[in-house]
């Protein structure tokens, strides 16, 4: 799946005068001393970004952590000292416009909590920078217009932090589902965890957008239409929150049905469970199993002909890099903020249903946007 290096092409395209001469226009003023590739600013230093981003950042090969952005003054000297990152290249959430005048910066990364992506991707839009936005897109299917309509605007990219497209378990899962190569299937899904803390942004609806359906429960709906290839055309929703004292104001348990014209998907979420992720395919040959299909890695996969044997990647660097080649060969991403926009409108509908005695919804007006890679 990794490309081979454009800077390789050149090299080889160019006996290597082109590159020395043009480098800092294809990757910043910077490249030759500590830098390699396009510079990524992390805006939001917290458990995402501090223990897989930054990690993965140093495994990268067309792009590197050159900023950071945060709110908490105390982070700045742990973060610069680790990372070795320039002073002038420290931002907080007041002064953060002012990346504009920064060239070392190519690439904003939004890793905030839920409501707050919609701000700083128009934000970072604005001053000029191509964008990654961590899952789940935004709160609303409108902020999600607004974002899309901000990096348009400013003739910028933007693509959602759906690492799962670039990890090849997932890859394998989408060739079988798409081709029904063990024959017609089902799919079942579920991602859960326990989480009962009232003072994590994750438990509060303004922040949050809404319960695991938003935080995990996006990984079984992507999982089911990359299974398939294809878009569901209906759905219904059962809230099924078991300490409805605690989970007041977002779900605490959520399951689901997607109708596809060629098979349906039955997905569960909560944060009332043990840990669980399982992505599976009930084929008429047997069944195809993802376990811990959702995790940053330990991902193991079978098949009715036996163990998925496949090497594990940083998921996380295959990810960055990618958008950063698209970004440098001018190719289009293959999870879009269309994509995260097609999401929320799923996650709206579910919540929809749910709330609506889980009556059954039409998709009519679903936005057309899948994987680009196999669908044709
Ligand atoms: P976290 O709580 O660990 O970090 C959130 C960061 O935002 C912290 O640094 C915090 O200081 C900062 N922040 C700024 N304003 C805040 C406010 N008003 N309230 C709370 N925190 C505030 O969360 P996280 O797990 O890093 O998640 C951040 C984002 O990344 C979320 O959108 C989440 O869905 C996403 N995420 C994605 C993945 C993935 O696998 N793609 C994994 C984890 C998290």
């Amino acid at each position: 799946m990794k490309r081979r290096p454009f800077i390789k092409k050149l090299i080889q395209s160019t006996g290597g005068i082109y590159l020395a001469s043009q480098s800092s226009l294809l990757y910043g003023s910077n490249f030759g001393t500590k830098t390699k590739g396009l510079g990524i600013a992390l805006v939001g230093l917290g458990g995402y970004a501090g223990g897989q981003l930054a990690p993965a950042l140093l495994e990268t090969e067309h792009c590197y952590l050159a900023s950071i952005v945060t709110g908490t003054k105390e982070k700045e000297s742990v973060w610069a000292k680790k990372y070795n990152i320039k002073k002038e290249n420290i931002y907080n959430y007041d002064n953060f416009d002012a990346i504009a005048n920064n060239n070392d910066i190519d690439i904003v990364y939004v890793v905030l909590p839920n409501s707050m992506h919609a701000e700083f991707t128009i934000r970072a839009a604005k001053a000029g920078k191509h964008v990654i936005c961590e899952k789940p897109m935004a709160t609303s299917v409108e902020d999600c217009k607004k974002m899309i309509a901000a990096c348009k605007d400013a003739g910028k990219m933007l693509s959602i932090g759906y690492r799962l497209h670039f990890d090849p378990f997932h890859d394998e899962i989408m060739r079988i589902g798409q081709n029904k190569v063990y024959g017609e299937m089902n799919v079942a899904s579920e991602f859960s965890f326990m989480l009962k803390d009232p003072k994590r942004w994750r438990t509060q609806k303004d922040l949050a957008g809404g319960g695991p359906l938003m935080d995990l429960g996006i990984y079984a709906l992507q999982g089911s239409i990359y299974s398939f290839g294809e878009l569901p055309t209906s759905l219904w929703a059962k809230n099924t929150t078991i300490d409805t004292s605690f989970f007041k104001d977002i779900e605490g348990s959520l399951e689901w049905e997607l109708t596809f014209p060629s098979g349906k998907s039955y997905c569960k979420t909560s944060y009332e469970k043990p840990i669980y992720a399982e992505l599976k395919h009930n084929t008429e040959k047997g069944e195809v199993k993802l376990e811990n299909a959702f995790y940053y890695g330990g991902l193991k996969g079978s098949t009715p002909d036996g163990k998925m044997e496949i090497k594990p990647v940083n998921q996380q660097a295959q990810q960055m890099d990618a958008f950063a080649l698209n970004i440098i060969e001018n190719t289009p991403s293959i999870v879009p903020g269309e994509m995260g926009l097609r999401d929320n409108y799923l996650i709206e509908k579910i919540y929809e249903s749910a709330d609506d005695n889980s009556k059954i919804i039409q998709l009519n007006d679903i936005p057309n946007i899948l994987d680009i890679r196999r669908i044709k």
